[in-house]
């Protein structure tokens, strides 16, 4: 089986190959917000059907190497599948690259990656480190995205990774929240407390540079939540790595699909429920990409009271809730941590799919004395493999 990744490198271009990466950037940003407006005006969204009214044009007006036409005609196809209600515009200096226009240079000492541009072929090395060297070894990159961010050259290199066929049998619940980030039914644990205690550090900063409104405070405005999401970032990968560390052979990872406000724009701006939102997807991405890399199968099932359902009897009462942190089950008394009975409930959900017995073997639980003699399956849980 494969799994794509993405390797970010560092290009380091002479001063003279910075100047035809850079023209190239413009021409392709500019040959995009072209073909955008002839797609919004003519209302022509399919991509062959735009390809005969933009191609030449594209090629004649800035000067585009065949592909690169080609690559900006599909951006503005893409761009508009998601919305067609207005103008879209294209800001960003990056240009898609295909095998092509682009490819990787294997030297001894060095990788370099040659690249068209409006004149010819520049072939800048890759300023990279030993893993970033290591993934590219063997890989065999067909596309890429050239990034130009604060005065650097960035290639974005897609890869395609060999994994092991993912399997297993032993569900390990994961449950993701705002008091624990992560509470597992193997019995790992991380309490999310120090993530929101940063997120407020941060929140105190954008208000005060909100408040002055400035060109320069808009743009450490920008900064700022750049830094703040690679912060964030830096701490899921950590967390999703120890977790993907504790797991066992033969265990499933079973995960709670997130629903909600995935794709409201409305909602997407600054609320904080919504960064928490954002927050909790992504390291359950981390997390379902780190074990499938050790071929440890990922699975989402539907939510189904797994916050409020007694793992012992079965019970399902809002009141077992006694806080955020503690179940108490209002019927037979069970009590323990409440993610870690969210997380015990989602890996039986695992175990008893529609169609399938609910199987009644206790799973490993964080303390030895927690012992589980019958559990009664919630009714027909929808479960649902997700693959690559
Ligand atoms: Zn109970």
């Amino acid at each position: 089986m494969e799994l794509p990744k993405t390797v970010v490198c560092k290009l380091k271009p002479t001063p003279e190959e910075s100047e035809k990466l850079l023209a190239t950037l413009k021409a392709f940003k500019d040959a995009c917000n072209y073909i955008s407006k002839v797609a919004f005006e003519r209302k022509v969204f399919n991509p062959v059907a735009l390809h005969h009214m933009v191609y030449r044009e594209t090629r004649q007006m800035f000067k585009l190497p065949a592909n690169l036409a080609i690559r900006a005609r599909d951006r503005v196809a893409k761009a508009y599948k998601l919305r067609r209600d207005t103008l879209l515009q294209f800001k960003a200096l990056s240009m898609d690259l295909d095998e092509r226009i682009f490819r990787l240079i294997y030297k001894p000492e060095r990788i370099f990656a040659s690249i068209s541009t409006l004149q010819k072929r520049v072939k800048p090395p890759l300023d990279i480190g030993e893993y970033q060297r290591r993934l590219l070894e063997d890989a065999k990159p067909t596309h890429a995205v050239l990034v130009y961010r604060n005065n650097k050259f960035f290639l974005h290199i897609t890869v395609t990774k060999e994994i092991p066929e993912p399997k297993g049998n032993n569900p390990v619940g994961v449950d993701v929240g705002m008091k624990n980030l992560l509470a597992a039914s193997n019995g790992f644990k991380v309490k999310g407390g120090e993530t929101l205690r940063k997120r407020h550090h941060f929140r105190g900063l954008r208000s005060s540079l909100q408040a002055k409104g400035t060109a320069s405070a808009k743009r450490s405005l920008k900064r700022l939540s750049r830094r703040e999401r690679r912060w964030v970032n830096t701490i899921l990968h950590q967390v999703s790595r120890a977790f993907v560390n504790s797991l066992k052979e033969g265990d499933i990872v079973v995960m709670e699909k997130l629903t909600g406000i995935r794709n409201n724009a409305k909602h997407r701006k600054s609320q904080n429920g919504d960064f928490h939102s954002w927050a909790f997807r992504r390291l359950q991405s981390f997390i379902e990409y780190k074990s499938l890399e050790r071929g440890v199968p990922v699975v989402y099932v539907e939510p189904r009271n797994t916050s409020i359902t007694c793992p012992r009897c079965g019970h399902v009462d809002k009141a077992n809730r006694k806080s955020q942190s503690l179940f108490r089950c209002t019927k037979c008394g069970f009590q323990h941590n409440a993610d870690y009975v969210a997380s015990l409930n989602l890996s039986r959900l695992e175990l008893a799919p529609p169609g399938r017995a609910p199987v009644n073997e206790p799973n490993a639980g964080m303390n030895g004395d927690f012992k589980m003699n019958h559990y009664d399956s919630p009714a027909s849980p929808q479960a649902s493999a997700v693959g690559s």
